[in-house]
């Protein structure tokens, strides 16, 4: 952070090695290539320095969409823009939403089309290229929500079991209230009563010293790949069997038609 490439004379280095590589027919590896090339295009270009986490921000937000936004979507609740998990108030939302990954190593940028092998450059290249997308306002970084959100407990499970410290929790557990208070107000109805007491039960029931609740213990189940497999079994199966009770029953009726016809023919030739 507040690096700028002009001031890095190894990006220099690399280049004349990089050109005489090519004369005497030999290569670099091309992740080395890239990840030192990044800055000679605008050596104007340098980087910002944002007073908030990308990667745990990142964290949050998956955090938001998992565990809590199922819930907020089955009771149709919109999220005042002073919520500050909403969408408007995560400062790198709009980048975000503008990486593109078409292959397993291949990421590209949304604004300029250019592509990265890994996720890590694409962050780079979004905070040296596309600062002035930022909207670096107070209030809007989401990683200042990790404490209440418990973030550690999706990254790092190990740090679960160290020593509880009642300060944090206390801090945490209060944060988390303001969370619910601001962004499911009591008197907005019975959608937000609901999804207040959820938030609680959800998020800040966990933040204490002496045994509170599991957090994020409720997560929406998923439909396996097993279960539309299997469904798609159990509807084959029963167009098969209706089908083959139509074809069955049709049939019997033309056969009983026939004894018929014959029947009524056998009758008709007894007089001969
Ligand atoms: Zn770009």
């Amino acid at each position: 952070m507040g690096r700028s490439n002009s001031q890095c004379p190894s990006h220099w280095i690399l280049l004349c090695f990089f050109i005489s590589s090519q004369f005497w027919g030999f290569s670099l590896p091309s992740s080395i290539i890239q990840q030192n090339l990044e800055g000679f295009k605008d050596p104007e270009d340098g980087f910002h320095e944002i007073h908030c986490s990308r990667e745990r921000s990142r964290v949050a937000w998956k955090i938001i969409q998992e565990y809590l936004m199922p819930y907020v979507e089955k009771e149709r609740y919109q999220l005042p823009s002073t919520c500050r998990v909403h969408r408007d108030n995560d400062i790198y939302r709009e980048q975000e939403e503008h990486k593109l990954r078409s292959d397993i190593n291949e990421w590209r940028c949304g604004f300029c089309k250019k592509a990265f092998y890994e996720e890590k450059y694409l962050d780079k290249h979004f905070d040296s290229r596309h600062y002035n997308l930022l909207n670096a306002s107070h209030g809007k970084c989401l990683a200042d929500l990790c404490g209440a959100l418990h973030c550690d407990l999706v990254v790092d499970t190990a740090r679960l079991k160290s020593k509880c410290n009642p300060a944090a929790a206390a801090k945490n557990r209060h944060l988390c209230e303001s969370l619910a208070n601001s962004c499911f107000p009591v008197n907005k109805g019975p959608s937000a009563n609901r999804l207040h007491d959820f938030f609680l039960r959800q998020f800040c029931d966990a933040h204490t010293c002496s045994g509170g609740s599991k957090p994020l213990s409720q997560k929406p189940k998923k439909r396996s790949i097993v279960y539309i497999i299997f469904s798609i079994i159990v509807l084959v199966v029963l167009l098969l069997y209706y089908s083959f009770v139509y074809l069955f029953r049709r049939g019997l009726k033309r056969r009983s038609q026939d004894l018929k016809r014959i029947r009524h023919n056998g009758l008709k030739k007894k007089p001969f």
